[in-house]
């Protein structure tokens, strides 16, 4: 998705149709308090570069809403992705966990693991 740069226009219709409140807080936001647009659902995360999916928001609540929600959950997903394509680094199996070669028995014997019990 591409991030189109918002003309004066647009950034205007957005700001009255906020009422000049920030949607987070409520904050009116009075000439001279720095607002932002902000993408409801991140670019990052395939939200729409279009009027439905921005919103106006004061700078703190708009930097808030960046660190708290969207980077951790573009994080996320580019995590699930990696593992989906198999180009996540391969985790090496929990010590004496299932996964692993090694089990301890009942008596406390660490014994290998048999590969196919049948
Ligand atoms: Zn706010």
């Amino acid at each position: 998705m591409t991030r189109r740069r918002l003309s004066t226009r647009a950034r205007l219709g957005l700001f009255l149709q906020a009422q000049g409140r920030c949607r987070i807080c409520s904050r009116l936001l009075t000439p001279g308090t720095r607002w932002e647009i902000d993408h409801v659902v991140p670019l990052a995360l395939g939200g729409a570069d279009a009027h439905d999916n921005l919103q106006v928001l004061c700078a703190p609540c708009h930097s808030g809403k960046t660190a708290t929600l969207d980077l951790p959950a573009i994080a996320k997903a580019e995590r699930i992705r990696a593992r989906h394509l198999g180009a996540a680094r391969p985790r090496r199996p929990m010590q004496g966990g299932r996964a692993s070669k090694w089990k301890r028995t009942v008596d406390g014997r660490v014994v290998e693991r048999l590969k196919d019990p049948v």
